[in-house]
């Protein structure tokens, strides 16, 4: 395609700034029609059961098993709380080697079990965990691997598995991002000891809030199942320090209308994907993403990287310039978790440990997409991007 023929549309001509007060976000939720909502609600309302693995709730971890290819599925409340109960289901202690490039949450979650973050590069094309960093990274106090499979991006599974069998450690991935994503018509929430879900509104498919555990055996399904539920195993027993991490039977009728739509909302996103990457894959100075052709992507997010060396200011100066025009993209992941002051002063935080997330974290912007996302916002805010650029 002939990007040259568009530059000559003026960012002033573009049909957003006659409307400056519309407002389009990074995302929006994909809800289901209301009206198919309210038969559920009223099942609620006449059965009275409105958590503690009630009908929904048991319904929504089958269909989910099924529909992500799992063998078993734990709900909760949210992502960051089914992150806390992963560590301690699989007794994480000591150093846990993590991404700086990703939602404060996946550290945070290593913080509040008392474990200590140790941060490793990424790799520049996946922007996931660089294996080799791992590896260097790996002390006589390591005990696990928390790697993010950052905008829905398979890490390098393989590699990390590898090093998890040789040095005997754990791997808890944060799929927060990776919700039907397939690896050879796999879904990769197989790999790893546990795989840690979000449905919170922000992300492909939501339950307003929730999350869920993918585990690979029965005991430990029950394990996880018993510290969301304060340590119970039965009515009279508690068997370890649990906490409350139940998903309710509203978001769980939710999950399940959700499963009805979430094909076609996948199929919308990957349609506009294609048509950003057909207006932005060959403009000097913006660098995309890079897709695998036996990957089943799930078109989370649409990063655009800015060539911050050729163009100084170029990343702040488009965020701000589509901003201006009522397009709210966001510079996710920026600043990277090893800077924020909670963990800054960690010797692995240095920004000499992390050049390439350290680069990349000062280029990234994601343009808005959701599955309602119009076309036309997608010519204008790619107009925005290549005028600013020249
Ligand atoms: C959204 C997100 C989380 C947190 O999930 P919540 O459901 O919001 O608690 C954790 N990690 C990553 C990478 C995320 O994007």
């Amino acid at each position: 395609m002939d990007m040259t023929s568009k530059k000559n549309i003026d960012n002033r001509q573009i049909r957003n700034s006659e409307n400056p007060r519309r407002k389009v976000y990074v995302t929006e939720p994909a809800l289901p029609p209301l009206s198919e909502f309210l038969p559920y609600l009223e099942e609620i309302w006449s059965s009275k059961r409105v958590t503690n693995n009630g009908q929904f709730h048991q319904q929504l971890e089958s269909a989910l098993a099924e529909y992500l290819g799992v063998e078993y599925v734990s709900l909760f409340s949210n992502g960051t709380l089914a992150l806390l109960i992963a560590l301690q289901a699989q007794k994480i202690t000591g150093e846990v080697i993590t991404t700086p490039y990703s939602f404060v949450a996946s550290t945070h979650a290593l913080n509040w079990n008392g474990i200590s973050p140790v941060f490793a590069d990424i790799d520049p094309v996946t922007l996931n965990l660089d294996p080799k960093k791992i590896e260097e990274a790996i002390t006589p106090e390591t005990t696990a691997i928390l790697p993010v499979h950052v905008y829905g991006t398979p890490c390098n599974i393989d590699a990390i598995q590898y090093l998890a069998d040789i040095y005997g450690l754990k791997v808890i991935y944060d799929a927060a991002h990776a919700f039907g994503v397939e690896r050879e018509g796999k879904s990769i929430l197989n790999f790893g000891d546990l795989s840690v879900l979000s449905f919170h509104g922000t992300k492909v498919y939501t339950t307003f809030e929730g999350g869920a555990i993918i585990s690979h055996d029965s005991a430990m399904k029950k394990r996880i199942d018993s510290l969301k539920n304060f340590g119970f195993a039965d009515e009279v027993t508690v068997v370890g320090p649990g906490i409350n991490g139940k998903m309710n039977e509203f978001q769980a009728a939710l999950g399940l209308l959700q499963l009805d739509y979430i094909d076609a909302s996948i199929e919308k996103r990957m349609k506009l994907s294609a048509k950003y990457t057909g207006l932005l894959g060959k403009v000097h100075g913006v660098t995309l993403l890079k897709s695998d052709k036996n990957i089943r992507h799930n078109y989370s997010y649409f990063p655009i990287f800015l060539d911050t060396l050729s163009f100084p200011g170029i990343r702040d100066k488009v965020y701000d310039v589509l901003k201006q025009h009522g397009y709210f993209g966001r510079r996710y992941f920026y600043p990277l978790i090893s800077s924020f002051p909670t963990y800054r002063g960690l010797p692995s935080a240095s920004s000499k440990n992390l050049p390439i997330a350290e680069r990349m974290s000062n280029q990234v912007i994601c343009l808005p997409l959701f599955a309602d996302l119009e076309e036309s916002d997608v010519d204008n805010i790619c107009t925005i991007v290549q005028n600013t650029l020249v």
